[in-house]
């Protein structure tokens, strides 16, 4: 039996057995029956997070869920569909999610339980659309929490790391189909972000900043901006602000071409740019799904401060620029939305997130992240969970208030710490 990897090649599951139950019951058996076990969505960590020391399991072999309802506008999924199957069949119907990650390609499940996000001022983490959830949790129970029967629970297990249960569907919040106008900007000079930095965010409905750290200038601005009403099948939504398209704005200049964030990456593997209208499925995510998305040859760390704390921070990465550029292929800055889920990077404050994606290269990439974390400790950074950190587990105990609280949860659904793994026990240990 081949090796199982994740998606980026640089961890190596622990195990070689890899469940996929044809149904919930085979899975609440399969669950019920197992010492060790815990669910792989499509790899995309980039930590060990999804391993297990016993068996994996997939719930992309379930029966394949996507039922609107149209009256609390919203749609329950199975836990291991992709948001690029998801979100073309939701356009079809004339509904949207709020946002999408900068790629298509990786589960619903994966994504909300790590905090998955896109960008947008306005705009929460993929988690924030979940109002109820299933799960089969180590007995091989089904429990289902959502946000309307309310309870603690459910705000404390829809980031849960996988450590609560295997997640079998999902109910997310709907928004009528909306269109995007796609535009990028490039050398932005670095005054223009420090001294309105607010202003270059809010200049979109989801913006983000992609900087080498190697010059001043941010040599990309990617302003994805309302472009009214959807109509699903038509490629021309309507209405828009012809000022979006101006050929300078803040002395960045409108890119001549489509671009790809990553120097060197062809920019076809990206979705359309230049203004052109289309779909948010399409127009919100950076990569286009039949393309493998950023470079693919690459390791990312991510983490989160305070708004209100953003000059500081990258006051804080421009002194140690020069150990982050030798070592990076582009960093993204993003912004999303405060929310109350407790074990999410964004948990009570409006958040800028700061991301890296690194040559692959573990061993030099370790020492540039201990730089980050010590130089962003005093502004409470919170690290993405599904990609690379070494923040002690002490310290993200200070950063997550509600860890003790998630931990009680843990205690009541995993007693015996089934779901766990090293690397989540050492973050989460299973007794409270
Ligand atoms: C190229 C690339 C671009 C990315 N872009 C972004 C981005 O724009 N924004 C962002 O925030 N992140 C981004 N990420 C990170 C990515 O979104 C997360 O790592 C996410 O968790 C991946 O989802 P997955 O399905 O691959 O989960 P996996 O990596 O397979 O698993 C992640 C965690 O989810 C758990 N899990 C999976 N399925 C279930 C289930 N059914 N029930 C319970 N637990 C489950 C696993 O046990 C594990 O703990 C990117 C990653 C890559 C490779």
């Amino acid at each position: 039996m081949a090796r199982l990897t994740n998606w980026a090649g640089n961890v190596t599951f622990s195990t070689r057995l890899l469940h996929r139950p044809a149904s919930v019951a085979e899975l609440q058996r399969l669950v019920a029956g197992a010492g060790r076990v815990r669910a792989l969505g499509t790899g995309h960590s980039f930590s060990a997070i999804a391993d297990s020391p016993g068996a994996l399991v997939s719930v992309d072999g379930l029966p394949r869920v996507t039922r609107i309802d149209p009256g609390r506008a919203t749609v329950t999924v199975s836990a291991g569909l992709q948001y690029g199957e998801l979100a073309g069949r939701l356009d079809q119907a004339g509904w949207a999610l709020r946002n999408l990650g900068s790629l298509p390609h990786i589960s619903v499940a994966g994504a909300c339980v790590t905090g998955t996000h896109g960008s947008g001022d306005a705009n929460g983490s993929l988690a924030t659309a979940v109002s109820a959830l299933e799960m089969v949790t180590a007995g091989g129970d089904i429990v289902k929490l959502s946000r309307q029967a309310g309870g603690a629970a459910f705000a404390g297990a829809v980031v849960a790391l996988g450590a609560l249960g295997i997640v079998t569907s999902l109910t997310l919040d709907l928004v009528p189909a909306f269109g995007i106008r796609q535009y990028v900007y490039e050398r932005l000079p670095r005054d223009q972000l420090d001294e309105h930095f607010a202003d270059v965010f809010a200049s979109g409905y989801s913006v983000s900043c992609f900087t080498d750290w190697r010059s001043r200038a941010i040599r990309q601005v990617w302003r994805k901006c309302l472009a009214g009403q959807h109509d699903p099948g038509q490629h021309d939504p309507g209405q828009h602000d012809p000022g979006q398209r101006a050929p300078a704005w803040r002395g960045a200049e409108l890119a001549t071409g489509p671009r790809h964030p990553v120097p060197g990456m062809p920019a076809a593997h990206c979705t359309e740019q230049l203004g052109v209208p289309g779909p948010w499925h399409l127009r919100l995510p950076h990569f286009r799904p039949e393309f493998i998305p950023s470079s693919g040859d690459e390791l990312q760390s991510e983490y989160l401060v305070a708004r209100e704390r953003a000059a500081e921070a990258l006051a804080a990465l421009d002194r140690i620029s020069g150990c982050i550029a030798p070592v990076l292929q582009i960093s993204e800055i993003r912004t999303v939305a405060a929310d109350d889920l407790w074990l999410s990077p964004c948990y009570r404050r409006p958040s800028v997130a700061f991301h890296f994606t690194w040559v692959k290269d573990p061993g030099a990439v370790a020492p540039v992240l201990a730089a980050i974390e010590d130089e962003l400790a005093p502004l409470r950074a919170r690290p993405h969970w599904g990609k690379l950190f070494s923040v002690s587990p002490a310290a993200l105990a200070g950063l997550y208030e509600r860890l003790a609280g998630f931990q009680r949860l843990r205690a009541e659904y995993d007693p015996a710490g089934k779901f766990g793994n090293d690397l989540v026990d050492s973050w989460v240990p299973a007794s409270g």
